[in-house]
């Protein structure tokens, strides 16, 4: 004698599966982000202001032969070097010339910085490392 009329499902029941779904979204999310995050490729990227507009180049280091980008930026030209591992500005017209003697940058977090010509090389991605501190500002 066992009769166990079935109950109907009702609002409760799509709540509770309602919250278990966006539960398991969110979980889902949160690894999803975590995992995201580090790794991937050495990226360079130069940004420049170019007849007043902010432009951005980027680059994949990774498999790259030696490249070379002249950039015309306020009204200062820079010749940027870019090869598998390594950026650098090769020569510049700018009076302080501080971009040239940063040097070569090679890790992710390294910077080159080029005040009078408002140019910016920067290396993004790789293994992450520390952010450059021993970038030369100037
Ligand atoms: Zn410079």
């Amino acid at each position: 004698m066992r009769s166990s009329p079935k109950l109907k499902p009702g609002i409760w029941d799509a709540l509770v599966a309602l919250i278990v779904l966006v539960m398991a979204v969110g979980c889902a999310c949160a690894v999803w982000t975590g995992d995201s995050d580090g790794g991937g490729e050495l990226e360079a990227v130069v940004r420049m202001d170019a007849d007043g507009t902010d432009t951005e180049i980027r680059m994949r280091l990774d498999g790259l032969n030696r490249v070379e980008r002249t950039v015309t930026s306020n009204g200062y030209t820079l010749q940027i070097v870019l090869t598998e591992t390594e950026a650098w500005v090769e020569a510049s017209d700018c009076p302080t010339q501080d971009c040239v003697h940063t040097g070569h940058i090679s890790r992710s977090g390294q910077s080159i910085v080029c005040l009078p010509a408002r140019v910016i090389v920067q290396l993004v991605g790789g293994d992450g490392g520390d952010p450059g501190v021993d970038a030369v500002v100037g």
